[in-house]
């Protein structure tokens, strides 16, 4: 039995991270999406609001379930009987810091390995902060996350 997490900030989910979510959802018995609540970054979304949009974006999945939590990953990974844990990878920029997480979770924990899945093509270009600064300036986000992700987006920015 493979129980595999993907964890991130997901501040909002995009197609890219769903894309990431089905790929490893097909690679493992069971996807833990972890919400990260203590990321130093101040978020748009609560860490509630950021699991239920994942749930809702999700829900046909039957192998993957949507948690939050805080402290360190591995920690979480160990308590949960996780032994992959799964990160895309967009572009080069994204390397060194990954490559460093994984080689750090590695020497805290050698039962845990860290695979990366490539990004597809087209959404390689795809950041929440991307996705975020669109929807400020009202610009059309359909392309970037499902319907009800931007009209969540919306309603939030709208609201602030
Ligand atoms: P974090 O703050 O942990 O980087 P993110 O929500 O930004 O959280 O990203 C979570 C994971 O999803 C990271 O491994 C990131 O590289 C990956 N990711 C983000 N956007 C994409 C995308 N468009 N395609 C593939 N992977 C992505």
């Amino acid at each position: 039995m493979i129980t595999g997490i993907y964890p991130g900030s997901f501040d909002p989910v995009t197609f890219g991270h769903l894309d990431v979510i089905k790929r490893a959802a097909a690679m493992t018995d069971r996807l833990i999406v972890g919400v990260l609540k203590n990321n130093g970054k101040t978020p748009l979304f609560s860490t509630d609001e950021r699991v239920n949009m994942l749930q809702e974006v999700t829900g046909d999945l039957s192998n993957v379930e949507v948690v939050s939590f805080s402290g360190l990953l591995v920690d979480f990974a160990r308590e949960n009987n996780v032994s992959v844990i799964v990160r895309g990878l967009r572009a080069v920029t994204d390397f060194e810091y990954e490559l460093m997480m994984a080689q750090t979770n590695r020497v805290m924990e050698p039962s845990i390995d860290t695979i990366f899945l490539s990004t597809s093509l087209d959404y390689a270009y795809l950041s929440s902060s991307m996705v975020k600064e669109i929807a400020t300036y009202g610009g059309d986000i359909s392309k970037f996350v499902p319907s009800v992700t931007a009209k969540r987006i919306y309603d939030k920015i709208n609201q602030n």
